[in-house]
């Protein structure tokens, strides 16, 4: 959600409108706008401003504006991650100002941290792009109220059982991201003692290749704008391995690897059912007045469908995992939101930790300026997801009885 690019909108103003006149204004720089000019109008003239400092453009004649990547959208007529990376490939270089909290490694050897959002997306995607979607899975998914549509948008794939360094290769070396990767860490912010790499994937030799897992499927991990961050693996049995913590739900990492990485300094929750916007960082944009809070992201993006699309969930990955919910609510407020229904499993009245947790997330609801509803429902339903798939079958057997 943070404008982390490296590079200035007067150097994407450089790139499409090439010797455009340049003026000094009061704040930043005006330009004759190139969407509302009309030859000879001087009522045209200087009427773009924008604002390096900020980050910032703005016409107020035709009200065109944004930040530097819908500049180069606008004026390409590419969507805006097309842009984005457009503009990534011709950068040369990688953001500097990218926070990331750095996992504890054992004292001696590198340290392996993960990439730009960027970067994530693109070799996550396209790993996405390989696998297919096992008979079982599918299955097991439409149980839960899911259509073949809804599956393929969500984008869920089977862990494969071979191909680990092919997949690794394509996602990772033909894609360019490690080449991206090279010059991320050529960046200041790396000691010579780090590494880049992505969670899931590590180094073998002059090789790539992804970790081992036993059966499960991918759960991409979104942000707002559907750039994927993360994966959680659903298990089909609980693992047995000790890193993996026996859960049926885990992040997708391969940090038990010397040189491998944790997922540690990527994203923790997972968002689905936002309005699309070109431009999610900008004030213009709205989030929904209500939002829903809920854990684990298939159980948020099975609950979005099943509310006929109605409701927008932020998920966290693990009920005490809200490291970055005070970030997430600050957004949400900022543009619009004014109540989170907090959507927990019901099991909270056997279940301590989800008590406790419930707590902490409605002081930190209440420290954002936001006011919270615990929804409650029949307790024979676990999970909210469980509830409206309850409640949609209801419905369906009520209408096809009258
Ligand atoms: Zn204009």
């Amino acid at each position: 959600m943070t404008d982390n690019l490296p590079f200035t909108i007067d150097w994407v103003v450089d790139i499409d409108l090439p010797g455009v006149k340049k003026y000094k204004a009061a704040r930043g720089t005006n330009i004759d706008c190139p969407f509302c000019k009309e030859d000879g109008d001087k009522k045209g003239k200087e009427k773009l401003n924008y604002n390096d400092s900020n980050g910032k453009w703005r016409c107020a004649r035709c009200n065109n504006a944004g930040n530097s990547v819908i500049l180069h959208s606008k004026l390409t007529g590419l969507g805006y991650n097309e842009a984005l990376a457009d503009l990534m490939k011709r950068w040369n270089g990688l953001p500097s100002d990218v926070k990331i909290k750095l996992s504890s490694r054992e004292k001696g050897g590198p340290e392996y941290v993960p990439p730009h959002t960027f970067l994530l997306n693109t070799a996550y995607t396209s790993l996405l792009d390989q696998l297919t979607l096992s008979d079982k899975h599918r299955k097991d998914l439409r149980v839960r109220g899911l259509s073949d549509e809804d599956i393929k948008a969500f984008g869920y794939k089977t862990y494969p059982k071979v191909g680990m360094s092919t997949f690794a290769r394509n996602a990772i070396v033909k894609t360019g991201v490690a080449q991206a990767m090279l010059r991320y860490e050529e960046n200041e912010h790396f000691s010579s003692d780090q590494h880049c790499q992505i969670p899931g994937f590590f180094d073998f030799g002059n090789d790539v290749r992804m970790v081992r897992r036993q059966s499960s499927f991918f759960v991409p991990v979104r942000n707002i704008d559907g750039t994927i961050d993360r994966f959680q693996l659903r298990h089909d049995i609980k693992p047995t391995a000790s890193y993996e913590d026996k859960k049926k739900y885990t992040s997708w990492s391969s940090g038990e690897k010397e040189t491998g990485c944790s997922v540690t300094g990527t994203s923790n929750i997972h968002w689905v059912g936002f309005p699309e916007s070109e431009d999610y960082r900008s004030d213009e944009y709205r989030t929904p007045e209500q939002v829903e809070l809920t854990e684990g992201a298939l159980k948020g993006d099975i609950a979005h469908t099943l509310s006929d699309r109605h409701w927008a969930f932020i998920c966290l990955l693990g009920v005490s995992n809200y490291g970055q919910l005070s970030q997430a609510l600050e957004y949400l407020k900022k543009h619009g939101t004014k109540r989170i229904n907090i959507c927990f499993d019901m099991d909270y009245l056997v279940n301590s930790n989800v008590q406790s947790s419930l707590d902490k997330v409605k002081r930190m609801i209440t420290d954002a300026g936001l006011s919270w509803e615990w929804i409650k429902w029949d307790p024979k339903y676990k999970g909210v997801d469980d509830w409206l798939l309850a409640r949609k079958k209801f419905i369906e057997a009520k209408k096809s009885g009258e």
